[in-house]
């Protein structure tokens, strides 16, 4: 397989190339590696009108045959997952390594769902009036998939994968920032991919956003993003009463106690803020650490932080690759810019990096910042970035308050050998997911979601199922005899 020059949406099982088009970014050099031809009103309704067709037949396929799919689909993707990784890396400017975890992921959940749909058993109850309910979940119809730029397969692997277990078609819509990923995931699944029942439409979200979340044949939205468009797409999801699943922001605490194993603490403090360059949902961007241990603990980080690997993501040894686009470089400089001005006292990096053949490319230092007050701009907004806010706590109480003091309430870890207090913490700690000694294990079964702010549903569980499906209720009476009520 080759990357293409161009890339189509996709609908009923074909590439379609609209007029609008624009280039897709290798961030790590600014170079382009292909056309997008977008998609316009006209290739929207189509996809559309394609699920909607196809939904009539796939709607009504057995638990077994969708389990099939999906398995074959995981199959393709593990056969694949080299080629599909690099195809990740080009377009995201994440580590090659990182892309090839992520590929993972993806067959391990496409899998996991269809196990999960062949055990899945529907439920009955006998009435004390002697009738049975027979309590049945059927498909919403076609959904309307939207993702973020910054882990795009595995986003949509968390939707596609519970939304086909479920018997439903689909209108995907990538972010116009990174589509190469789930094409080429497409590329590789057209032949076993039954016609319509995966579309994809391609544009930016300004563009054909408002059309697809608006759709009349679009019946369930599931959205990953920032908490703005989250925002909207609930709003739309409420006035035209269908249901919507929401994944957005974050701005994780990891609360370091003095009894921590350190080592272990900072491991996976790194591969929390510095994965993806930062560029993680459920980055733990705030850490909080001890008084006791505070100067400790930030001088381990300061060294690896300068000690970071930055470079061309396809390099086997790189740490940090690209952030996404020029734009979004700019916005997490900017972010930095603040942080001084707010009074946070920077401990290292700060700035773009242009070494190591990284002059052309989107690339930022590792940035470590100390003395960090959830007043400032640093600690309160998502950066999405390589910059990582430390704040001291005193004790419990306090360490609780800081880290729930946020509108988010995506991750948090808490790092600790005291089980009473891990406990403690887990239970008082405002976030749909907490991890004690560990952090960003999203392995499939992980219910995976935010409190307050960061969305609502749950994704990579099983319990995703329901969000793709609606309860049908079949009573039936025992009863022969006729009531003469009337
Ligand atoms: P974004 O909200 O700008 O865009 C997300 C998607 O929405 C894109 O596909 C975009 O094209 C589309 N969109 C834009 N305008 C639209 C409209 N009017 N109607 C419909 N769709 C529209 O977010 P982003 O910058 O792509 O992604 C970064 C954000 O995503 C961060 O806040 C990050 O935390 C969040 N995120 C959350 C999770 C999670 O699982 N909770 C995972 C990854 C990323």
């Amino acid at each position: 397989m080759q990357l293409l020059k161009e890339y189509g949406s996709y609908i009923n099982g074909e590439f379609v190339y609209g007029e609008k088009s624009f280039p897709c970014i290798n961030p790590a050099n600014g170079k382009p590696i292909a056309q997008i031809r977008g998609a316009d009103a006209e290739i929207v309704d189509n996809a559309v009108a394609a699920a909607r067709n196809a939904f009539q037949t796939f709607g009504k396929t057995t638990r077994v045959e969708r389990a099939n799919l999906l398995r074959a689909m995981a199959d393709r993707m593990e056969q694949n997952s080299e080629y599909l990784a690099k195809a990740e890396c080009l377009d995201t400017g994440k580590p090659l390594g990182e892309a090839c975890i992520h590929v993972g992921c993806c067959v391990e959940m496409y899998r996991y769902f269809a196990s999960a749909i062949e055990a899945r058993e529907e439920t009955g109850i006998c009435h004390d009036n002697g009738s049975i309910s027979l309590v049945v979940r059927e498909p919403l119809g076609v959904a309307g998939l939207i993702v973020a730029w910054n882990c795009p397969p595995m986003l949509l692997a968390w939707k596609l994968a519970p939304a086909l277990a479920m018997g439903n078609t689909v209108v995907i819509k990538p972010s116009a920032s990174a589509v190469l990923g789930i094409m080429e995931a497409i590329r590789i699944w057209d032949d076993i991919l039954p016609k319509g029942v995966v579309n994809v439409v391609l544009g930016a979200g300004k563009e054909i956003g408002d059309q697809i979340t608006n759709h009349p044949g679009i019946s369930k939205l599931s959205f990953t993003g920032s908490v703005e468009m989250g925002r909207k797409i609930g709003a739309i999801a409420g006035e035209r009463i269908i249901p919507a699943t929401l994944e957005l922001g974050g701005k994780s605490a990891a609360v370091i106690f003095e009894d921590a194993n350190l080592e272990r603490a900072l491991q996976k403090t790194l591969i929390g803020i510095l994965s993806s360059a930062g560029e993680v949902c459920v980055a733990n961007a705030r850490v909080l650490v001890q008084d006791t241990v505070y100067d400790r603990f930030l001088s381990m980080l300061k060294e690896k932080f300068e000690g970071a690997v930055i470079g061309d993501p396809m390099n086997a040894g790189t740490q940090i690759g690209a952030v996404i686009n020029e734009a979004h470089m700019e916005k997490v400089l900017g972010y930095i810019e603040t942080g001084k001005k707010e009074g946070a006292a920077l401990i290292c990096g700060g700035e773009r990096y242009t070494e190591n053949g990284c002059a052309d490319g989107y690339f930022i230092q590792p940035t470590l910042f100390g003395d960090v007050k959830n007043t400032m701009t640093i600690a309160k907004e998502e950066i999405f970035g390589p910059v990582l806010c430390v704040m001291r706590f005193t004790d419990e109480a306090d360490a609780l308050q800081q880290a729930n003091d946020s509108v988010y309430g995506l991750g948090a870890a808490v790092w600790t050998e005291n089980i009473h207090r891990a406990i403690r913490m887990g239970r008082g700690l405002e976030a749909g997911m907490v991890w004690i000694n560990d952090y960003l294990d999203c392995a499939a079964g992980n219910p995976f979601g935010g409190y307050k702010s960061s969305g609502l549903g749950r994704e990579v569980n099983q319990m995703a199922l329901d969000h793709y499906s609606q309860v049908k209720n079949i009573c039936i009476s025992d009863d022969e005899g006729v009531p003469m009520v009337w």
